[in-house]
């Protein structure tokens, strides 16, 4: 509350949010916990997997003893411990184009923590076709990058990344990439409740842990784009 600009406003504008995360791994724990402890009122959390003794170099919020669980029962159990005055939801159902619009709608902003650009389109779509704010972040070894949309202002991730990176089966990720990309969303998430600071709209960041690289670029609205190119 002592940031200039966001006073006690910031805190209640937070408690009054409605987040969506779709994704409870490396991008979505330490989001969901930071959303959690900064006081965002309603979180909804979407996983369908398991945990998985592999990933746990990065998803933070599952640990040792929640392999073979629900990632979203072990969510929902550290997240209350947390913060207990929060709503917390989760959903346990896979984001398909038949579901994406009612698990989004009524969101204040969505956040997409996916492994996978054919789910991110489907969560693009239906963000731009309801005007909701969604946040992007994808990683990669020690690589990442970030940007968020605002229907109507800025390029939709479909004007951004026109064509889905070849999907690879197994990819590596090392905890920190994931953790700092999450830390990304988690501000962009806060600034666009509270009205604090700038955003990644029209921007995408591309972020190297590796050599220390950090580009903030331009976007650009595609008018042809077949997500948000009437818009
Ligand atoms: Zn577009």
């Amino acid at each position: 509350m002592l940031i200039e600009g966001f006073g006690q406003e910031g805190q209640e504008r937070l408690a009054g949010a409605r987040v969506t995360a779709v994704g409870l791994g490396g991008l979505g724990s330490p989001l969901a916990i930071y959303l959690a402890a900064a006081g965002v009122g309603r979180l909804t959390l979407c996983d369908y997997k398991e945990v998985d003794a592999p990933d746990l170099n990065r998803q933070v919020l599952h640990w040792e003893g929640d392999v073979g669980r629900a990632k979203a029962d072990s969510a929902l159990e550290k997240l209350r411990a947390l913060n207990p005055r929060i709503r917390i939801e989760v959903i346990k159902d896979p984001v398909s184009r038949e579901n994406v619009r009612g698990l989004v709608e009524g969101s204040d902003v969505v956040v997409d923590c996916l492994d996978n650009f054919d789910t991110r389109y489907l969560l693009n779509e239906a963000c731009v076709g309801l005007g909701i704010p969604l946040v992007h972040a994808a990683v990669e070894g020690l690589r990442g990058q970030a940007t968020t949309v605002v229907p109507g202002k800025s390029p939709c991730l479909r004007c951004v990344i026109p064509v889905a990176p070849q999907r690879k089966a197994v990819f590596p990720i090392i905890g920190f990439t994931a953790g700092f990309l999450a830390m990304v969303e988690a501000a962009e998430t806060v600034k666009l409740i509270t009205g604090v600071g700038e955003t990644l709209a029209g921007k995408l960041l591309v972020a190297d842990l590796g050599d220390n690289s950090y580009q903030v670029l331009e976007t650009r609205k595609n008018p042809d784009c077949p997500t948000c190119g009437s818009r």
